[in-house]
């Protein structure tokens, strides 16, 4: 049987960090990084006969993401332990969510190449994120850092609904774009704000779903892909050699681009889940649920849509700027300084997105303001500088962002839109390229841009270039 008859069967636990400024159950700061073990306390740190108090803002994130990806927020929800050993985890269990998590039944639409898909959400809990482990190269053992415990997390179960890794990079983006947007988390993927436990599977169309596989901490789109891309291949081998899927966790390594078994797959009877007893149980009235809903931000599929109609952008520029809220409001802000769309649209589209790829920086990492963008647009638009030295503008922001005309001024790119001065280029450039005249007066308009192109190069991208072509057809039609 060939690989096309086998059908792909994906499911996702997606974690994300909230953006709280103290940790769950105590008040240590969330932040990222800093010396190991110095954002902690006796409570995260699980001394004996400290007790936990729920933080309410992770419970308010919770709601917003559940309601954000409508979901039924639970009236009645409770906290439970998970129990496990593991050295980042001092209190060999987790406080998680088991049987009455505080979203359920929810969905998201995604994009697909046959039109829009939902991705149904089977819940979304609350829970308290481990240490970490530092392996020692030199000590040769590992260190515990309990910075990262206690740090609150809400987990997003979907259900198996994903069919291919382009879904699965298409979901793991809107899910991404709207923690965003509701502000519950910086989902900075490098730094594991966003990370998501991958199940796969394969079966053929008719027959019930195959043994999955589930591959841990996934937080780069790139090795999501590799990872199931491989994971596929491997599992329909197994099954063609008559073999069967082992239900395990595995983990996926980057460099050698597989997977490898890390334990046979635990169940929940393995954890012994049971009603978390420091802590009480989360009730939440309708009033509570209302105001949140009643604060909830424009979402990225409506903002898309006032996109399309109030600035004329195309469905795909549209898609792309919504799909993160600091592109989005870094659109907006620019827009309102300078009142251009277009521009500010193929500014973002073009060399921002571009430099975003090359220097793999997230939006949200921008060092500019969209007023700085808005002043470079306008700069443009009152041909102070060419749109060439713009782009060397745009390069100065990403490296130290100022004010582009502080920019121009200091680096001396003002457009030279000077008549005598122009016409001083345009001979110059003329009498060393008399090949170029012939051509012209030949009917090869080419030879125009040719000139206009050495002009710019003799004035280092200065010179006016409407200016320029005018002057240019004039001369060579003398
Ligand atoms: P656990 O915590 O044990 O991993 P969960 O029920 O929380 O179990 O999550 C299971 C995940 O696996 C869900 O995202 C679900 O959609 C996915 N899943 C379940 N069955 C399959 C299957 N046959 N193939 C692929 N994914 C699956
Ligand atoms: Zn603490
Ligand atoms: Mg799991």
């Amino acid at each position: 049987m060939s690989k096309s008859e086998y059908e792909v069967i994906i499911g996702l636990e997606v974690h994300a960090e909230l953006s709280t400024k103290t940790k769950i159950f105590c008040s240590c700061p969330t932040e990222f990084g800093g010396q190991p073990n110095t954002h902690v306390c006796p409570i995260c740190m699980a001394m004996p006969g400290t007790l936990p108090v729920l933080n309410e803002k992770v419970v308010e994130y919770a709601v917003k993401a559940g309601l954000a990806t409508n979901c039924e927020i639970s009236r009645d929800s409770k906290n439970d332990r998970k129990n496990y050993y593991y050295p980042d985890l001092p209190k060999s269990y987790q406080i998680s969510q088991f049987d009455k998590p505080l979203c359920e039944h929810g969905y998201v639409e995604i994009d697909t190449e046959a039109g829009k898909k939902k991705i149904r959400l089977t819940r979304i809990h609350i829970e308290e994120d481990a240490g970490k482990l530092n392996h020692d190269d030199f000590g040769g053992g590992s260190l515990v850092d309990l910075n990262r415990a206690g740090v609150p997390l809400i987990e997003i179960v979907s259900e198996p609904d994903l069919r291919s890794p382009e879904e699965v990079e298409s979901y793991m983006k809107k899910i991404k774009s709207i923690l965003e947007y509701i502000e519950v988390s910086d989902c900075k993927m490098q730094e594991g704000s966003l990370r998501a436990d991958v199940n796969v599977s394969v079966h053929k169309p008719g027959e019930p779903f195959g043994t999955r596989t589930e591959m841990k901490n996934m937080n780069s789109f790139r090795s999501i892909t590799r990872a199931i891309e491989y994971e596929i291949e491997r599992q329909i081998d197994v099954l063609e050699d008559g073999g069967k899927i082992e239900q395990e966790t595995l983990r996926w390594d980057d460099v050698s681009g597989k997977t490898f078994s890390m334990r046979d797959k635990e169940d929940a009877q393995d954890y012994r889940y049971f009603p978390e007893p420091d802590l009480v149980a989360i009730k939440l009235s309708e009033e509570y649920i209302e105001t949140i809903k009643n604060s909830l931000p424009e979402l990225p599929e409506s903002r898309k849509q006032r996109y399309l109609e109030e600035y004329v952008l195309s469905e795909k520029d549209a898609n792309i700027i919504t799909a993160s809220k600091y592109l989005s409001d870094l659109f907006e802000s620019a827009i309102k300084i300078c009142n251009n769309p277009k521009s500010v649209n193929n500014w973002i589209i073009s060399d921002i997105s571009r430099i975003l790829n090359e220097t793999e920086m997230e939006p949200i990492a921008i060092p500019f303001d969209g007023k700085q963008l808005g002043k470079l647009v306008i700069l443009i638009d009152k041909g102070t500088i060419s749109s060439s030295i713009g782009k060397k503008v745009l390069e100065e922001l990403f490296e130290n962002p100022r004010d582009p005309e502080e920019i121009i001024k200091e680096k001396g790119w003002i457009q030279i839109s000077d008549e005598g001065a122009i016409k001083e280029v345009v001979i110059k450039i003329l009498e060393a390229n008399p090949q170029s005249i012939a051509d012209f007066k030949a009917g090869k308009d080419r030879a125009l841009g040719f000139l206009v192109g050495q002009a710019m190069k003799e004035t280092k991208g200065k010179a006016n270039p409407k200016m320029l072509n005018e002057m240019f057809l004039e001369e060579l039609k003398k």
